[in-house]
């Protein structure tokens, strides 16, 4: 007879394995299924910056304590090992394609500050699953890699999750971790009311020997491409590896191209020159709204899985820390329903959905669909103050957008035409900027991981 778990987790990510420890170490018989047959291996794109050690994210302060190897929650109460390295890094440079920046944080003064200057650090994301995964096997989760899930169904008050490998499982509660491409959002229904943007590719190589203009930055850096395009690059948590990687929301779009010639032509060109690649690392995944309500039938959808893009990994934590106390609660009211998990649901609207307004994220990416590559050089050639500069996907476009406010009036006598786009940018509803990305998105079509 098919063993009955108290909850089955789909997905082993960090949000995955967040929400499996949690439960595991409250008690309960835990399942915990991923499709990877190596749970911590890392096969595709991730910057693993920290969001964010220089102000609250989901109503916290993150932080690391090196001394003893954790993760910091102090506003949720808990922490968690973390066994790997970190980097620090001291300010945000956005180029232009010809060099021209936004400087977000004084690196000088910032690096010389040390921990205190830091806008904040990058991590290991292979080492963090594995500090977790040890937490599973500590508090007796069983452990099931290989398993791709296909779908559930809930019947007397209990789920079956099945698989394509053939095996199901039986649980009184699901938790769905499964990513931006969530199979089980879909399965569920889910993805009917968000809004679609686009399919975003991420594509690039961690590499050896790249001398960017100051070492530990973040850089973020508008290609001179027809098709809008995006550098992003961090220094990995060991301190000599970085990761470039193009960010476009075109399907289909020459990246490979845009990236050989972004390392070898051109102002950038040389922080490359002495570069060796190591690995390649890539993802495609769907830009959506976040879903509104992330419950049905004893199932409960967490983190990247029903967020707007991306969670971030402290956002997969706390999300699937929350989750999985609110099944604890849940099962020893009794109470197997939606009410029982209000933890989870109330948390959601609380934090994210009241809070977190998906459109400021996706601004992100508006600019190179309103203004060409050289607008973009004019007006960055205008911002000359160093700005406040912290690692925040939904604050950072508010403080880039307050220094382009107040250039404005040079722009309007300057550049009419630039000044009459950029009000363009401000205006006109995102989808109607995005629907090129959106007729050639692929919703739901995609790999996650
Ligand atoms: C290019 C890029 C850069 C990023 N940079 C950062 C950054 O700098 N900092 C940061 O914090 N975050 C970053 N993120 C986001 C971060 O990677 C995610 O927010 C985080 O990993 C979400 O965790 P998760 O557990 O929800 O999902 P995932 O990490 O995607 O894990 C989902 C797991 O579910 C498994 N799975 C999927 N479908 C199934 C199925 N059907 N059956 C079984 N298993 C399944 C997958 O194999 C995977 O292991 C970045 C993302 C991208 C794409």
């Amino acid at each position: 007879m098919t063993k009955a778990y108290d909850l089955i987790i789909v997905g082993a990510g960090p949000a995955g394995l967040m929400a499996a420890k949690t439960a595991g170490e409250q008690g309960l018989k835990v399942a915990l299924l991923e499709r990877k047959k190596n749970i911590t291996d890392i096969n595709r794109a991730c910057s693993m910056m920290i969001v964010t050690l220089t102000g609250c994210y989901l109503g916290d302060r993150v932080s690391i304590n090196s001394r003893d190897q954790r993760l910091c929650f102090p506003a949720y109460g808990f922490s968690i090992p973390y066994e790997g390295d970190h980097q620090n890094f001291y300010s945000w440079s956005i180029y232009s394609y010809k060099g021209n920046k936004i400087q977000l944080g004084d690196y000088i003064k910032n690096e010389h500050m040390g921990d205190e200057g830091r806008i904040s650090a990058t991590y290991d994301k292979e080492a963090l699953l594995k500090s977790l995964m040890k937490e599973c096997f500590k508090f007796g989760v069983d452990v099931f890699p290989g398993y791709n899930v296909i779908g559930t169904q809930t019947n007397n008050g209990q789920v079956t999750v099945f698989t394509r490998e053939g095996t199901s499982f039986k649980g009184t509660f699901v938790i769905g971790a499964d990513g931006r491409v969530s199979r089980l959002a879909k399965t569920l229904g889910k993805n009917k009311d968000r809004t679609f943007y686009g399919t975003s590719t991420s594509y690039g190589f961690e590499m050896k020997g790249v001398e960017p203009s100051e070492k530990y930055a973040l850089f973020q850096i508008f290609l001179g491409e027809k098709t809008p395009m995006r550098i992003w690059m961090t220094p990995r948590a060991d301190g000599e590896t970085y990761f470039p990687f193009i960010s476009c929301t075109h399907p289909g779009a020459d990246v490979k191209g845009a990236f050989e010639r972004f390392t070898q032509q051109g102002y950038f060109a040389s922080w490359f020159k002495n570069a060796e690649i190591i690995r390649p690392l890539c993802i495609e995944g769907n830009m959506y709204s976040h879903i509104i309500d992330p419950y049905k039938d004893q199932v409960l959808l967490v983190s990247d899985a029903v967020w707007c893009q991306e969670a971030e990994m402290t956002g997969a934590i706390i999300s699937g820390w929350k989750a999985a106390n609110a099944v604890k609660y849940a099962l020893t009211e009794g109470n197997i329903s939606r009410e029982g998990v209000f933890g989870y649901l109330n948390w959601w609207k609380k934090e994210v959905i009241d809070k977190l307004d998906h459109r400021d994220m996706i601004r992100n990416a508006v600019m190179p669909y309103c203004l060409t590559v050289d607008d973009i050089d004019y007006l960055f050639s205008k911002i000359t103050k160093t700005l406040r500069s912290i690692l925040d996907p939904y604050e950072t476009p508010k403080i880039v957008g307050a220094a382009m406010a107040e250039i404005i009036p040079i722009v309007s006598k300057e550049r009419p035409d630039v000044f009459q786009k950029l009000s363009r940018m401000k205006t006109d509803p995102l989808e109607e900027i995005f629907m090129d990305c959106k007729r050639s998105g692929f919703p739901n079509n995609m790999r996650s991981s």
